[in-house]
């Protein structure tokens, strides 16, 4: 139940970008946000709206306007490359931060920073991380917006591996995982294979 696989040619058309190892920072980043305009309206397809009745030019028309409390979490670093495309979408949504750092011994992750709206039981909460690897950091970030009261919580990444799909759904069975692929699987070093290489550095330009 939890993975949605988002199928739509121009998610893979940006996808295909992303992976390229010949793709440029810049086109790189436009990719990036590209994808993460077309996965977040499939993520947040079920937001709640109300009807309501506006006035064209013309006279009455009846419509929909969303009626949710809409927060966006990007797992920092390589998050950030997706929250301008969602803030496009929904320009009026809270953002919260959440920074994990993996220790490379044990693995685990552990918190360096947290910083999240209030109130977060009734909101609709979009945490975006384009990589999802072992799954240890978004297991460690739901269960800090959980903490903080969370309950309406998705997933959006743009890989995932079968190791991080498994982990997040066996911890958290009533989150939802959108992504366009489920990749192989992960190498010895936790990077996902065939994957696209290190999304923040590729983002960033740091390799
Ligand atoms: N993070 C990345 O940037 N790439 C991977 O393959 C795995 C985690």
């Amino acid at each position: 139940m939890p993975l949605h696989l988002i199928d739509h040619p121009l998610v893979h058309d940006a996808l295909v970008m992303l992976r390229d190892t010949h793709t440029t920072s810049e086109h790189f980043r436009k990719a990036a946000r590209r994808i993460s305009v077309l996965m977040a309206a499939e993520a947040l397809r079920d937001l709640p709206t109300t009807s309501v009745i506006v006035e064209t030019p013309l006279g009455p028309a009846p419509g929909r306007r969303l009626e949710a409390d809409v927060v966006v979490v990007p797992v920092l670093r390589a998050g950030l490359s997706m929250l301008d495309a969602v803030l496009e979408l929904v320009p009026q949504a809270r953002v919260g931060h959440i920074g994990l750092q993996r220790d490379e011994r044990t693995a685990v992750a552990s918190k360096y920073y947290s910083k999240l709206p209030p109130s977060l039981d009734r909101s609709h909460i979009l945490m975006i991380d384009p990589m999802l690897a072992t799954g240890g950091s978004i297991v460690s970030a739901v269960g800090l917006l959980r903490e903080a009261g969370a309950r309406s919580i998705r997933i959006a990444c743009i890989v995932a591996a079968p190791e991080g799909v498994a982990l997040v759904s066996r911890h958290y069975p009533d989150v939802p995982i959108f992504a366009p692929v489920v990749d192989r699987g992960l190498n010895a070093q936790k990077f996902i294979i065939p994957g696209l290489g290190d999304f923040g550095d590729r983002l960033y330009g740091t390799a």
